[in-house]
């Protein structure tokens, strides 16, 4: 017999089991407490339910836990990265980002990715399979029970293209944000894309409040193919158009995400550009100097270029940030994870 995951089955889905297996459905309620309230790791913790039934849901049900295979710390800024196993042995990469105004949890959303970004480790081997909703779920459960930290923020930037699973990403979201669930709210979620412009019209069509990321990186289609195999599917002009019904439907600002890389597209011209394409969506624009990944061949801006580079964006009235290469000693930083020890 094939046993149900029930950490990814919303609370409607989970009575119907219920009754399935001949039980009352406010038990539903009660399971549904224990893992994604109270965040239980095993069936035998959910002491409110008779031994009978815990043993009955054992036999029915998989309850997905990730097991953490290694933890590191950054000694620079508190950061740390887990290395987690999956059930089948898969292995993902999430991590903690302590801000002052609260904890950032950076989830994966698939064991590899097939984008193929070349400036990104991510994507080395290949995509291998999308997670499931307990799968993203757990990434932050387990973290939260490792370190008994309260998560406020979640970021599904690790490793995946988050969009090239969107039942599964939605399912997570809406569990997520659940009230009986963390209650995480939708505005503290953000969802980082490599511009998948279908995905990124159904997504609009969800009306969720969420911020979307794009991660644009070239502001000329001929740069971004340099960088992004996606770009080759879809240009500019219509990742820009999806973006902006994006905008429409939700009422939600896009932030485009530009990895600066010394000499490649970190000159006047694509300031310029960048410049032009963020005041035509009201776009907020997040710099991040390039991550040094050892297989990938770009460097980093130096520190005046990205200074000066986000000068020009903020005189233009552009709202640029600078993001902090956070865990970065650790390999924790934006395009390092990857699905192995590295
Ligand atoms: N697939 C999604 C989410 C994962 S990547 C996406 O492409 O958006 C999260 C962010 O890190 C993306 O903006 C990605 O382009 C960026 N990134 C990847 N490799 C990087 C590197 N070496 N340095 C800095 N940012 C990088």
């Amino acid at each position: 017999m094939v046993k149900i995951d029930i950490k990814s089955l919303s609370l409607a889905e989970l009575q119907q089991e219920m009754e399935n297996i001949g039980e009352k459905k406010f038990r539903a309620a009660q399971l549904y407490e224990w893992m994604h309230r109270k965040l239980a790791r095993d069936f035998s913790e959910m002491t409110n339910l008779s031994l009978s039934l815990r043993e009955k849901c054992g036999e029915h049900f998989d309850l997905t836990v990730l097991k953490p295979v290694r933890v590191q710390e950054s000694k620079t800024d508190g950061t740390k990265k887990f290395l987690f196993e999956l059930p089948d042995g898969n292995l993902v990469e999430s991590v903690l980002m302590k801000y002052h105004h609260g904890n950032s949890v950076c989830i994966s959303s698939q064991v590899g990715c097939r984008m193929g970004c070349r400036f990104c480790a991510s994507t080395l081997g290949g995509l291998v399979r999308s997670l499931t909703a307990g799968e993203m779920l757990d990434q932050i459960y387990a973290v939260t029970h490792h370190t008994g930290e309260r998560i406020s923020n979640v970021v599904v930037m690790g490793i995946g293209e988050p969009l090239d699973n969107r039942e599964n990403l939605l399912r997570f979201i809406k569990m997520l944000t659940d009230e009986d669930g963390l209650h995480i709210s939708q505005r503290n979620i953000t969802v980082s894309t490599c511009g998948l412009v279908p995905e990124i019209r159904k997504l609009a069509e969800e009306r969720l409040q969420i911020t979307l990321a794009l991660s644009l990186h070239g502001v000329s289609d001929e740069k971004r193919r340099e960088l992004m195999p996606i770009a080759e599917k879809y240009s500019i002009g219509e990742l820009m158009d999806a973006c902006r019904y994006y905008f429409e439907k939700t009422g939600r600002r896009i932030t485009f995400e530009y990895a600066l890389a010394g000499g490649v597209n970190d000159t006047e011209a694509d300031a310029k550009g960048l410049i032009l394409l963020a005041s035509s969506l009201h776009a907020h624009v997040n710099l991040i100097p390039i991550n040094p990944v050892k297989e990938r061949t770009y460097t980093a801006s130096g520190r005046e270029a990205v200074r000066a580079f986000q000068k020009k964006l903020t005189d233009a009235g552009i709202n640029a940030t600078l993001r902090r290469e956070m865990g970065r000693d650790i390999d924790g930083a934006c395009g390092q994870l990857r699905r192995n020890y590295g």
